[in-house]
């Protein structure tokens, strides 16, 4: 049966420590077998601060190592972030002081390996590091999505897709929300980390997961045996029903008999979270679509000067289609897939999801009848 842990918890990292391990311990922990390698997955979306709540905070991937080690087992810190390379990110995060004189290996997600997913993708490449793993202990962050509403435990899984083909993902999956968060639930099953700790004690709110979004302080670690379950106790923390986070209702879609979790500890009640506005990618009569989508969605924009040309979004972008010319960039937006993968990559805050002149008035003329 899943099983949820709720507990205060700050940056003192004494006290963090106590509160890891008690999770760690309560979720089965102990299992962990001496001599094993435990991958230790965090969210390094990209090279960032602690303070920018952007990936998950080094003392808690410092609980988790001495967590690992004080059972005698090997951990090793993976992941294959989104953009710029895995050692600057781990040096800029903060995660390598605080690992420092540890015995830890660091190993980025480099090889994959094909997996079952299900219909309708059949088969999706994995990193074959995440798949012989012992243990994977999942770290995500709690923190807003502009596409997805939050990534949580599920979310941060999809890290396991090695490099350029998470931006190919999006780009099949295209602008069908639902079906991205379909992929994201198989992934998560495929991979099915042992622990997911989850960094709320500073997260993230407003237009995340990267530059855009603003740090929240909400005070909590919570620990699960099953991050979907985790997921939907953080959406009732943060005043939402489960069911409106897609990889919940997905995943309850696809294990409608899947218990419900036992919660250990005081759900607190996290008033006035900010949301992101999350648009919608389709509507209207399927031969229309493309034309609607170009006037009426919500759709990247750059704000000039705050873009330091760097590159980072027109080298991830799936659908290629953000082009430089000069000194400002350029977006297609009939080929746009809307993913706002660039708002997530660019290191800059340079990017946000804007509303189009006539999406805004259509929206006020439908607001009376939802
Ligand atoms: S918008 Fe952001 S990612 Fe794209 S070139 Fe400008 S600074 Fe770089
Ligand atoms: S321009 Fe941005 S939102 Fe559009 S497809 Fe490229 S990455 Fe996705």
């Amino acid at each position: 049966m899943p099983q949820v842990i709720l507990r205060k918890a700050t940056y003192d990292y004494r006290t963090l420590k106590r509160v890891f391990f008690d999770i760690m311990d309560a979720l089965g922990g102990s299992r962990i077998e001496k001599n094993s390698r435990v991958v230790i997955k965090p969210n390094l979306l990209a090279p960032a601060p602690p303070g920018s709540a952007i990936v998950t905070h080094p003392l808690v991937v410092r609980a988790a190592v001495e967590y690992v080690l004080e059972r005698r087992a090997f951990p090793v810190i993976s992941d294959s972030p989104a953009m710029g390379s895995f050692e600057k990110i781990l040096k800029v995060s903060g995660i390598m002081d605080a690992l420092n004189g540890l015995d830890v290996g660091y190993r980025e997600f480099e090889r994959s390996l094909p997996v079952s997913a299900g219909a309708p993708f059949h088969t999706v490449e994995v990193a074959e590091d995440a798949l012989n793993a012992g243990v994977i202990i999942n770290l995500p962050k709690l923190k807003t999505h502009a596409q997805m509403l939050l990534t949580l435990g599920v979310k941060n899984i999809f890290g396991c897709v090695v490099g350029l083909r998470k931006p190919e993902w999006h780009f099949r999956t295209g602008i069908d929300r639902e079906m991205f968060a379909r992929l994201l639930v198989q992934i998560y099953k495929a991979v099915s980390p042992s622990f997911t700790v989850l960094d709320g004690i500073l997260a993230m709110e407003g237009q995340g997961p990267g530059k855009s979004g603003i740090p929240r302080e909400i005070g909590v670690l919570m620990g699960s045996n099953d991050a979907v379950a985790l997921d939907a106790a953080v959406c009732r923390m943060l005043g939402i029903e489960p069911e409106e986070l897609l990889t919940c209702r997905v995943a309850k879609e696809l294990a409608p008999d899947g218990g419900d979790a036992v919660i250990d500890g005081e759900v607190p009640a996290v008033g006035d979270f900010k949301f992101p506005v999350v648009g919608s990618l389709v509507f209207g009569p399927r031969p229309l679509q493309s034309m609607l989508r170009r006037h009426f969605v919500q759709r990247p924009e750059s704000d000039a000067a705050n873009c330091a040309l760097c590159g980072e979004c027109w080298k991830y972008c799936p659908a290629k289609a953000i082009r430089c010319k000069g000194r400002r960039i350029y977006f297609d937006y009939d080929k746009c897939i809307r993913c706002y993968c660039c708002i997530e990559v660019c290191p800059h805050g340079a990017l946000r999801a804007v509303d189009t002149l006539p999406g805004k008035l259509l929206r006020k003329v439908l607001r009376p009848f939802p």
